[in-house]
């Protein structure tokens, strides 16, 4: 076992090697410092105003707008949003999405929360939970009994992302199957999609989308729709907070039931616009697979540095988990670069692995992750002196 360290060593990372902007963490992430400033510009008529004028939601119907454009939304599909984030969202689908029984994949830290939120639900069967080791992602199977098939794009806290695909030979929802429901609140804007494929991709703004915690958002095919109706229908008690029918009922009128973060959805609806304006999903999802290939290219070509996920087409594109050799300490490489201005690389706490995590978001320059490798490299040869 690697001694802990308790004396970091001081070693000064030369300014010609340094990334021209130090946020590498998974969330809350890099925010563009444009938006900042386009925030700034925009506060005095509107932050501090009321968010059921028109201000605030020609900001929220831009954003639905910008959202349904940028992931070529299918006809009837809709843009629903609401407060508190992916893990009220979670709470609000055990309420409003999941009729019976659902089925989740479980192989990391984030995959795994909804499936313990559905197995507490006492109005819910039993879930399916169906696991894989960390590092890999397992597969949905396809049954008569599930209503539900829990998907998530990227998870966080190992760095596997994986294919969102239904089920193979399962029936479409609008002929009996399940539905598709997506966690994508680290993959959502950084990986493909297609809007086919699920009937909830849901996600919070503070990783791809450069803004704030706080919010979810779920892009809803008409068989989501239909759920949240027909689960109302049968008078299941639900918390009006929860209540997803009031979301929706919100969500097309530009507004959520109570007060929204304006700062979050502003800085939320410019980075929209800044992938939108540039060519969409397409350019949002380059940046991170440039940034992938220099990240995961440094690591293959070191001779002390590993991509944790062991199969290349599991490699997150989004997150790069780098397992380092046992005769260098990772974590007093984080400390190094911390003090050097180089924040939030320390691996996920809970895998327990002498590794970094880096964010590869959109936002993240490309340029910022080879000069990051190229800071590592020279941490990793002062340590050596
Ligand atoms: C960050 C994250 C969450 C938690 O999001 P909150 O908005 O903090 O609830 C859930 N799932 C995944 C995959 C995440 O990366």
């Amino acid at each position: 076992m690697i001694p802990y360290v308790t004396d970091t060593p001081d070693i000064r990372i030369p300014a010609n090697l340094l990334p021209t902007d130090g946020r590498f963490g998974a969330g809350p992430s890099k925010v563009r410092p444009e938006a900042v400033e386009a925030l700034a510009a925009a506060a005095p008529t509107f932050l501090g105003t009321s968010h059921r004028q028109k201000t605030v939601k020609s900001v929220v119907g831009s954003l639905r707008a910008g959202l349904d454009s940028l992931f070529s939304l299918p006809d009837g599909y809709e843009v629903m949003l609401g407060n508190g984030g992916t893990t009220c969202f979670w709470d609000a689908a055990t309420f409003g999405l999941i009729e019976r029984k659902s089925q989740h994949l479980s192989f990391g830290e984030f995959s795994s929360k909804f499936g313990t939120a559905a197995a507490q639900a006492p109005h819910l069967d039993d879930p399916e939970i169906i696991k894989a080791d960390v590092g890999t992602h397992p597969l949905p199977v396809a049954r008569d009994d599930i209503d539900l098939y829990a998907l998530t794009h990227n998870e966080t806290s190992t760095g596997v992302m994986m294919p969102i695909l239904r089920p193979v030979g399962a029936a479409l929802p609008a002929d009996g199957g399940g539905l598709v429901a997506v966690d994508a609140t680290s993959g959502a804007g950084g990986l493909a999609v297609d809007a086919n494929e699920f009937d909830a991709y849901y996600f919070a703004p503070q990783k791809c989308f450069g803004s704030d915690g706080g919010l979810w958002v779920a892009l809803l095919s008409p068989a989501a729709v239909e759920r949240i109706g027909s689960i109302a229908a049968t008078g299941r008690w639900v918390p009006a907070s929860m209540d997803l029918t009031i979301a929706l009922d919100n969500s097309r009128l530009d507004q959520t039931y109570n007060t929204p973060a304006l700062a979050t959805l502003f800085l939320f609806d410019d980075q929209v616009r800044w992938f939108n304006d540039n060519g969409g999903l397409g350019f949002s999802t380059g940046r991170s697979d440039r940034s992938a290939e220099i990240l995961y290219t440094w690591a293959d070509n070191s001779d002390f540095a590993t991509p944790f996920v062991t199969r290349e087409q599991d490699r997150s594109h989004v997150i790069g988990t780098i397992d380092f050799d046992d005769s260098i300490d990772a974590a007093a490489i984080a400390k190094i670069l911390r003090a050097n201005g180089i924040v939030d690389t320390e691996p996920y706490r809970k895998l327990g692995r002498n590794q970094l995590r880096i964010a590869m978001f959109p936002s993240i320059d490309p340029d910022d992750i080879a000069a990051l490798c190229a800071c590592i490299t020279h941490v990793v040869g002062a340590l050596a002196q």
